[in-house]
């Protein structure tokens, strides 16, 4: 019965098959499953990235559920080959992905990739539209540009905005197509008041917990990198800052975060 009381936590965006877990994967797995951290999402953002997922995944002897998707990060734009597009549509037909993504815009990097950026996140939604997923974004300065593909796509399934720093109205405007909002490390620095205060006013049927492990460093981990075994106090946290109890806010945005993937 004691199962049934006690809801699990949902990394919905954590780099798992990255090399910096290669030392102590099945460690951090083994404490996630104590500490209730059920289920990760582990995003793909490169070719090469896709195989490194696909092994993690093969290899994993815990009972930590793991699912993932396919995409090409912006971050990785040299990286992505002339075939990468047609690799994505293969894989992404091969393997049985909750998602498209993590993919996206970044305006942050260089402006010189800029219009390379934005066909390739073109390429994909289309692509994410025709398989009827949910897509992943990564966003830094270009909100309104992802709005406005997302508009002019009319995609169906939404997805999550992960890491999200826009403003409430760019938040609306997402929740408005479907999309749930990322939060994490960021929101747990006691100086993010902007980002704390859209933790605490967006309705809590549109928020994700995510780690984006190794990145993001929390606010209550000094040194070494994050990971999904951070996810229970970053909750803490974000419950503490709307004034409810943990309990309440892991299990909706578990819920959320099935509901978006599709997870039954
Ligand atoms: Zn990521």
């Amino acid at each position: 019965m004691l199962n049934n009381k006690v809801d699990t936590y949902f990394d919905s965006h954590c780099h798992l098959d990255f090399k910096e877990f290669d030392h102590n994967r099945s460690q951090i797995l083994a404490n996630c499953l104590r500490l209730r951290v059920n289920s990760i999402f582990i995003p793909g953002v490169s070719e090469a990235g896709w195989q490194r997922q696909l092994a993690v995944i093969e290899k994993q002897i815990t009972d930590v559920s793991l699912y993932y998707g396919f995409g090409l990060h912006p971050y990785f734009l040299n990286e992505h080959g002339s075939k990468a597009l047609v690799g994505l549509e293969t894989v992404l037909a091969t393997h049985q992905p909750i998602a498209v993504g993590e993919i996206g815009l970044d305006f942050m990097l260089d402006e010189a990739g800029f219009d390379k950026q934005y066909q390739l996140l073109q390429k994909q939604l289309v692509i994410a539209k025709i398989a009827q997923l949910p897509v992943v974004l990564h966003i830094r300065k270009a909100y309104d540009q992802v709005l406005k593909l997302l508009r002019q796509l009319k995609l169906k399934e939404g997805g999550i905005v992960h890491a999200f720093a826009g403003s409430e109205q760019q938040a609306e405007r997402f929740i408005e197509l479907g999309f749930k909002l990322g939060f994490g490390g960021a929101v747990t620095y006691t100086r993010a008041n902007k980002l704390r205060k859209l933790a605490t006013r967006l309705p809590l049927e549109n928020i994700v917990l995510e780690t984006d492990a190794p990145d993001m460093l929390p606010s209550f981990v000094r040194a070494g990198c994050n990971s999904p075994e951070n996810i229970p106090k970053i909750a803490e946290i974000i419950a503490g800052l709307r004034e409810i109890e943990t309990d309440i806010l892991t299990k909706q945005t578990t819920l959320n975060t099935k509901q978006v993937f599709n997870i039954k």
